[in-house]
């Protein structure tokens, strides 16, 4: 390559940009790494999936001691939440995997600096104390911000986004979250635990849209089992902001109610983040959502200059843009790397799990295919009643004359553990046959993915 200051320019140490920089520095290249933020690690490991599992971990012990440990026999007395040491765990947790990052960005020599980028010319990066960085090769990875109602700014006090709900400083009697996608009722859950009052409200007709929709009505009726509140197909049209409380106006079909909580946690979104970097002046263009447009190999309109993770197209997800890093690092060293966005799982860790990969029963429908699809119900498995958690099902969908599986979707406890399968069957383009075939350990949760096949099959054995 031709001698630059470095053969390439990570701006952003999301799980995106530290996974390019380190495959970059493996793959020989002499890397930087521009953050803004002083710990490494981005959304997903400051704000986003390790601090909400942690408190979802912490919540769900505390739940399970509270409401399903006397079935076990076990009588937990006396049992109460330090909410400031159960935050000080997550914030220990967070530490522990940023200190992670800047280690190994030491033990691949890669050159970190601290400071927002911006792009002022084709090869060129001005960090905000002025330095210059020349690189061969840049890579925007600066992923995403939560999207505000336009009448209710975050002031992470009374109206959180996300990174203020993983934050509060005592646990509020009442919480009204705004949107009931995946991160809407995975913080729902853990407020709920903790003996919030929780009432979500849904501008769509049903929670987790993404979801295959037979899962995200089973969730709906087990969250609410759980305590949870829903308003669906409502909208909210108006906010009051007081000093420790909120009043919303929220219209319900041709009625307008008024709700009022001490917090709002507004989850409707994470829009892409491009704020300063420069690019439309470098000629790189971003779609009508403020994605940035790039080719099949991640290219922007500028050949050197890629871009990966939340700030492009697809789903917000950790392991799409860590996969995502590798892919775009292999392609600079000159490789020709496989990324298989039909295998891209997604998780929701609620109490069931859900887990899904490939496509919904809606989608494959809509592709106009004939389908196979078959249910196996947790209740039908041991391993599940040993648990002590018997909601929940498997469903497999699979191309009726092929037998090829299309969509694996799953509410079971370690659902997320259970995908694997799912993942690497459709990579493979593996049969609702092969996955009947594989042995699966007996007692597992993971039998029922193998009845559901058999299912779709014609011949389940245990149902
Ligand atoms: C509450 C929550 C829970 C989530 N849970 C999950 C989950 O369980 N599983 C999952 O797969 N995904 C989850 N996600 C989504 C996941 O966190 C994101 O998809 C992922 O972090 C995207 O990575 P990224 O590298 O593209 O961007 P980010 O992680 O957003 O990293 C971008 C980085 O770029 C930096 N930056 C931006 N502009 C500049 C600049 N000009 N100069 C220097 N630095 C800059 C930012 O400071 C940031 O650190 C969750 C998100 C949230 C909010």
């Amino acid at each position: 390559m031709a001698k630059k200051q470095f053969d390439v320019a990570v701006v952003g140490a999301g799980i995106g940009g530290y996974i390019a920089a380190i495959r970059c520095a493996q793959l020989g290249l002499k890397t930087a790494c521009i953050e803004k933020s002083k710990p490494l690690g981005g959304t997903c490991l400051i704000v986003g999936c390790i601090p909400s599992k942690a408190l979802l971990q912490s919540t769900e012990y505390y739940d399970w001691l509270m409401k399903e440990s006397q079935q076990h026999g076990i009588a937990a007395k006396e049992v109460s939440v330090d909410f400031a040491k159960m935050m000080q765990r997550k914030t220990q947790i967070v530490d522990g995997l940023t200190n992670g990052v800047a280690s190994l960005f030491k033990k691949h020599s890669i050159v970190r600096y601290e400071g927002t980028a911006r792009l002022t010319s084709a090869h060129m990066l001005e960090l905000s104390d002025k330095q210059v960085i020349e690189a061969e090769n840049i890579i925007i990875a600066s992923g995403s911000e939560p999207i505000p109602l336009p009448f209710l700014p975050f002031d992470e006090k009374v109206v959180l986004s996300s990174t203020g709900a993983l934050a509060l400083p005592t646990i509020p009697k009442k919480m009204i979250v705004v949107g009931a996608g995946i991160i809407g009722v995975e913080l729902a859950s853990v407020y709920n635990r903790l003996g919030t009052q929780v009432v979500l409200v849904e501008m769509l007709d049903r929670i987790t849209p993404m979801m295959d929709t037979a899962v995200s009505k089973s969730l709906q009726s087990i969250l609410q089992k759980q305590g949870l509140e829903f308003h669906l197909s409502a909208k909210v049209t108006k906010a009051k902001v007081n000093a420790n409380s909120v009043s919303l106006s929220v219209q319900e079909g041709a009625n307008e109610t008024e709700m009022t909580a001490d917090v709002v946690l507004v989850a409707i979104g994470r829009r892409p983040y491009t704020k300063g970097l420069g690019l439309t002046e470098q000629g790189i263009t971003l779609d009508s959502k403020g994605y940035i447009e790039v080719d099949g190999n991640f290219r922007t309109k500028q050949s050197h200059i890629y871009a990966i993770g939340d700030v492009i197209e697809g789903p917000m997800l950790a392991h799409k843009a860590s996969e995502e890093g590798v892919a775009v690092a292999e392609i600079i060293a000159g490789q020709q790397p496989h990324l298989n966005y039909m295998a891209i799982p997604n998780v929701i860790y609620t109490h069931p799990e859900v887990a899904s990969v490939g496509l919904t029963e809606a989608e494959a429908r809509e592709a106009g295919m004939e389908l196979a699809i078959g249910t196996c119900f947790m209740r039908a498995i041991g391993r599940a009643r040993c648990l002590g958690y018997v909601e929940g099902f498997v469903k497999v969908i699979g191309e009726k004359n092929s037998g090829r599986l299309l969509g694996l979707h799953i509410l079971s406890p370690h659902a997320s553990e259970m995908i694997g399968e799912g993942v690497i069957a459709i990579e493979k383009k593996a049969t609702l046959q092969d996955l009947a075939a594989a042995s699966h350990a007996h007692p597992t949760l993971s039998e029922a993915i193998h009845e559901a096949s058999l299912a779709a099959l014609g011949h389940p054995l245990a149902f």
